[in-house]
């Protein structure tokens, strides 16, 4: 299944230039494997964190291999009670990829539990962390904090909390399995991502180190621009996130974009047009930050040039919140019309996106299972397969007899 013809003429042309600069060498061992949880559509800061990032890297040629992964699993170590919302957000999720133009021609989709042998890589690896450097993770511990699992260890503190459920304590573990398995290179995501690229390069160290090289050790790939590290919530909160309600979603109408950005945090001293006003921390310039070009200027805002100009007239006063907000919703629906037209086309061949998970996930799963085989053989836990073990053995206890 791929995307109409009259989509594919969409695209910029400088995606088939970097085909056609495309040589072999410049391919040869590039790969590329990430993913998100199945815990909600994906939102403006999936989109500039990583998925704007994916649809380039994808068009440009430079890839041999491109792995996309919906994290099921992972998404139930802090849902195992509450299958039902992973289950019914795998489509969303699906949806959300092909709408934001990745080509299931070009890259692999798949979903994260139908290749069990991460199970068993995650399960080698465990062996090579230890729990304190777990708990030195800084995107783990905010995430415990977040979800409320810390256990009430604070004097007086009398909370019954659920305490960690340990899936979810060893997740950067499993997370590197999932890069490992695929022989990644690189790993475009955001910054919240870059802890645990680490961890996954010292289990990718310890590993070659003790059974010999096996394992390739990855890259994060941040976005080049410092808003889109960390794209904040509507709310002005520090992470737009599906877990914190402050999200404006891919598929969202252009009403209820207008709606959420009309509400958005900006300066809270800046009260009247005239007042100067703060750029700095104001979600509404961040947000143009990660998503306004230049060429908006001439198409939405005449009386300004950049986005510079456009801050500094705020910050000497006289520029209204709203001016700056129907900007924003302009620019916004203009990145989101595309995106909402291909899902409005997916949204009717649901079966197909199926099929396309279904045929993602046995491919992702060869891969997987060939670097699951060199991980045995180098563990030396191939026993079957290794006839001079059983000769030799044969050998030592026939001369005993
Ligand atoms: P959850 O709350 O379930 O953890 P999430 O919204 O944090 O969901 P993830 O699935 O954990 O989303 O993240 C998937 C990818 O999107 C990661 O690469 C992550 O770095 C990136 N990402 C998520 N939120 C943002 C954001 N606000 N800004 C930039 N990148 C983001
Ligand atoms: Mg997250």
């Amino acid at each position: 299944m791929h995307a109409r013809s009259g989509d594919r003429k969409a695209e910029p042309d400088r995606c088939r230039t970097y085909h056609e600069t495309n040589t072999e060498t410049e391919t040869m061992g590039k790969i590329i494997l990430t993913g998100d949880r199945p815990t909600g559509r994906l939102h403006l800061g999936h989109y500039v964190g990583s998925l704007r990032r994916r649809v380039e890297l994808q068009n440009s040629g430079q890839f041999e291999k491109i792995f996309i992964m919906i994290a099921d699993a992972q998404a139930l170590t802090d849902n195992a009670d509450n299958p039902e919302k992973v289950r019914q957000n795998i489509i969303e999720v699906a949806l959300d990829y092909l709408s934001a133009g990745l080509d299931p021609r070009k890259s692999t989709l798949f979903i994260q539990s139908q290749v069990p042998e991460l199970c068993e890589l995650a399960f080698y690896y465990m062996n090579l962390v230890t729990v304190q450097r777990l708990q030195r993770n800084p995107t783990v511990k905010a995430e415990i904090t977040l979800r409320g699992f810390a256990e009430g260890a604070v004097e007086g503190d009398t909370a019954q909390r659920p305490g960690i459920p340990v899936g979810f304590f060893t997740y950067p573990i499993s997370q590197a399995s999932d890069i490992t398995a695929f022989k990644a290179t690189t790993v475009p995501a955001g910054e919240d991502q870059e802890p645990m690229i680490e961890q996954t390069r010292e289990i990718v160290h310890k590993f070659n180190s003790v059974y010999g090289p096996t394992l390739v050790e990855p890259e994060i790939l941040l976005p080049d621009n410092a808003a889109c590290m960390r794209l904040p919530g509507t709310d002005g909160k520090a992470k737009m996130s599906k877990s914190l309600g402050n999200c404006i979603y891919l598929s969202d109408t252009a009403d209820e974009v207008k709606k959420k950005v009309m509400g958005m945090y900006t300066d809270p001293d800046h009260l009247r047009v005239e007042d100067p006003g703060k750029v700095e921390g104001n979600t509404v310039f961040t947000y143009l930050d990660a998503f306004c070009r230049e060429e908006h200027f001439a198409k939405y805002l005449p009386d300004y040039a950049s986005l510079d100009e456009l801050k500094a007239h705020y910050r000497r006063g006289g520029l209204g919140d709203v001016k700056v907000k129907r900007l924003l919703i302009a620019v916004l629906n203009e990145v989101l019309d595309p995106i909402r037209e291909r899902r409005h086309y997916y949204e009717g061949r649901i079966e197909e996106v199926y099929k396309v998970l279904e045929a993602g996930s046995a491919k992702a799963r060869e891969a997987a299972a060939a670097t699951l085989a060199e991980v045995r053989n180098a563990m030396r836990i191939n026993y079957f397969e290794d006839k001079e073990l059983i000769a030799e053995q044969a050998r030592h206890y026939a001369a005993r007899q």
